[in-house]
C-alpha cells in the first residue's frame, strides 16, 4: 500500500485497524558511476516490496540527507542536521497527527543515522508511539550474505550496485579497489574527500552478478518484514 495510491478515506479506515506505517530516508549524494539516488531509490524499494506485502502504508521517501563529506562531489545534496531533525520531527509530529503510533523508518544511508538523537527527544513527548530506524543494508541477514561473497563492500561498491539504481549505458571499471582508511576519512573537508577516494567508492569491486544481488535484495525485503511484525516494543501501561 502505498500513501500515494491512497486517499485520506483509506488511510483513516485503515487506522481502524492498525497503527504501522513505513516512511524510506535516503539521499541525494556520489555513488561513483551509480546513481546519485542510489540511498532514496534502495530504501524507497525495499520500504514499497516491504509494505506492499505486509499491507502497511508506505510514505514517499525522503530523496536528501545529511552527507556533508560529499559536497564536493557535483550532484551532492547536504542537508545539515538540525534543518534533517527539524524535517523528521515535523514529519513524526503529523503521523502522530493522523493516528499512527508505530513508525519504521527505512533507512538507506548510513549519515543519516545522527537523527536518532532527535526521535529520543520526540519519543519523550510521545510516550505512546515507537519508531524505528532499520538500516537495512546493515541489517544481520543482508550482512551476512555480502560477508559470503566479500570483505571488501562498501560505499558505492558492488554492495550498492542493483538493476534499479544502475546508470543505463554505464559500463563499471573491472577491478577490486582497496577500502579506503575510514580514520582519514573522517579528518578531511569535502575538498580533500574527493581527491583522497576519487571515484567515490569506498572500496571493492564495482558490481557483481545479478543473482548474487537478488538474494541480498531478498533477504533485506525478508527481513524488513519480519521486523515490521515482530520488532516493537509494546506500550507501558500504568
Ligand atoms: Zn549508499
Amino acid at each position: 500500500m502505498l500513501i500515494k495510491d491512497m486517499n485520506w478515506f483509506q488511510v483513516e479506515d485503515y487506522l481502524k485497524h492498525d497503527d504501522r506505517v513505513i516512511m524510506p530516508m535516503g539521499s541525494t549524494e556520489q555513488h561513483a558511476y551509480l546513481s546519485l539516488c542510489t540511498d532514496f531509490i534502495l530504501s524507497s524499494r525495499i520500504a514499497e516490496e516491504a509494505g506492499t506485502r505486509m499491507n502497511i502504508p508506505v510514505y514517499p521517501g525522503l530523496p536528501f540527507g545529511m552527507a556533508s563529506y560529499f559536497t564536493g562531489f557535483p550532484g551532492t545534496v547536504n542537508i545539515r542536521p538540525d534543518t534533517y531533525g527539524a524535517l523528521i520531527t515535523d514529519i513524526l509530529d503529523s503521523l502522530h497527527e493522523s493516528g499512527f503510533r508505530r513508525i519504521f523508518l527505512v533507512n538507506g544511508h548510513g549519515g543519516n543515522s545522527p537523527v536518532q538523537t532527535f526521535i529520543g527527544n520526540w519519543l519523550n513527548q510521545h510516550e505512546d508511539a515507537r519508531v524505528v530506524i532499520h538500516n537495512w543494508w546493515a541489517s544481520p541477514e543482508v550482512m551476512k550474505r555480502v560477508r559470503a561473497i566479500s570483505s571488501n563492500a562498501s560505499h558505492a561498491s558492488w554492495m550498492e550496485n542493483f538493476p534499479w539504481n544502475r546508470i543505463p549505458g554505464i559500463s563499471m571499471p573491472q577491478e577490486e579497489k582497496p577500502g579506503i582508511n575510514p580514520a582519514k576519512l573522517g579528518q578531511l573537508p569535502a575538498s580533500a574527500v574527493r581527491a583522497y577516494i576519487g571515484d567515490g567508492n569506498y572500496g571493492g569491486e564495482y558490481q557483481r552478478p545479478d543473482e548474487e544481488m537478488m538474494d541480498i535484495w531478498s533477504a533485506g525485503v525478508e527481513e524488513t518484514c519480519h521486523l515490521l511484525e515482530n520488532v516493537w516494543v509494546a506500550p507501558m501501561h500504568n
